[in-house]
């Protein structure tokens, strides 16, 4: 019997549905979801094990006359979740840009991701030449296809024009958000990943630090709560992580670039602030199992996404890979 594993990148335009479908495969809450573009910002992994000999679930092993179906192929599929491939126009955008090219170097196969309720083909030309230069082999996925109510029919002039874009390994329309169609996906990615050894334990779902998870949860509530700049100029810092036996302090800066956006996320009378800090809590209380202490402070730092040093601040990757002295965001103040 063989073992397949594998890296497999998931890329698209923003809003396509890529987080969503790393959490409904990994069956965990790993990335932040939300309807505004450009939420996820940093390249998350997510591990899923497929296991061997998936019997069909209403098949009955004792029984006779029944067409024996072929014995599927286990494996472990390292997915790499992506920030939406968009023109970046400040530091934050060409990090994010940059997250997507760590991705992609070196993955086994690519999910190309897009919402099958949008003509969108055009815009993901630049995604397709890049897998082309890579030679990566690519699937395309037709999300959303709730959306269609039924109506498949619907897909055919999709398909037709991403096929004269592509010479696509797979085409499988599903739903990421009503798990659709994903067991179709994980057994054609299985197919499609190099015979070898699992990467990761058995019990590992990501490598993400704790303190990461704690600071999009955060940010995810700051999405929910608030419209317009406010979201896309916010970011979130954890300053403090102790884990104690019954309790957990957590202290937070959420950066903003200007007083007005202060004025926002503070609220009222501290009123939204609140609101975040209440829903941010009770979530991170369910991710890590034990009581939370949490304090948010907001925090002006002009500019910041136009600020390499700061971008790279938030990035845990670099945090905890740092070589060097961490840079002090007080020190990046006009930085440009
Ligand atoms: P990303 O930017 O590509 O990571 O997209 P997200 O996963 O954050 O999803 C963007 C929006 O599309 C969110 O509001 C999701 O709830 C929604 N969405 C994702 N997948 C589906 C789906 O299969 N069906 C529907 N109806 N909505 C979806
Ligand atoms: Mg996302």
């Amino acid at each position: 019997m063989t073992f397949h594993s594998g890296f497999v990148c998931i890329l698209g335009r923003p809003n396509a549905g890529k987080s969503t479908l790393l959490n409904a495969l990994v069956g965990e809450k790993l990335a932040i979801i939300s309807p505004k573009p450009q939420t996820t910002r940093n390249r998350i992994l997510g591990i899923v094990q497929v296991p061997k000999n998936r019997g069909p679930k209403n098949q009955d092993p004792k029984k006779k006359n029944q067409v024996p179906k072929k014995k599927k192929t286990g494996g472990q599929i390292v997915l790499i979740d992506t920030p939406g491939v968009h023109k970046p126009d400040n530091s934050l955008g060409r990090k994010m840009m940059s997250e997507v090219r760590e991705a992609l170097d070196g993955c086994d196969l690519i999910l190309l991701i897009v919402d099958a309720t949008r003509r969108s083909a055009a815009e993901d030309q630049f995604v397709l030449n890049m897998a082309k230069r890579l030679g990566t082999p690519v699937f395309l996925l037709l999300n959303k296809i709730d959306l269609l109510r039924g109506d498949k029919q619907k897909l055919l002039p999709i398909m037709n024009e991403y096929r004269g874009l592509h010479d696509f390994k797979e085409m499988i329309p599903l739903s990421a958000r009503k798990r659709q169609g994903l067991d179709v996906l994980l057994e054609k990615v299985i197919e499609n990943l190099p015979e070898g050894q699992p990467y990761f334990a058995e019990d590992q779902v990501t490598d993400q630090p704790a303190r990461f998870m704690v600071a999009e949860i955060i940010r995810e509530q700051i999405l929910i709560e608030t419209s317009e700049e406010v979201p896309h100029a916010t970011g979130v810092l954890i300053e403090q992580f102790e884990e104690g036996k019954k309790l957990t302090r957590i202290a937070a800066a959420i950066y903003c670039e200007r007083d007005g956006q202060k004025r926002i996320l503070v609220g009222k009378q501290a009123q939204m602030l609140k609101k975040i800090g209440t829903a941010a809590r009770m979530q991170i209380e369910k991710m890590l199992g034990v009581k939370v202490f949490l304090e948010l402070f907001v925090k002006v730092q002009a500019n910041w996404r136009n600020s390499h040093a700061f971008v790279e601040e938030l990035d845990w990757r670099r945090q905890l890979g740092a070589a060097s002295e961490p840079v002090k965001v007080e020190e990046l103040t006009n930085h440009r």
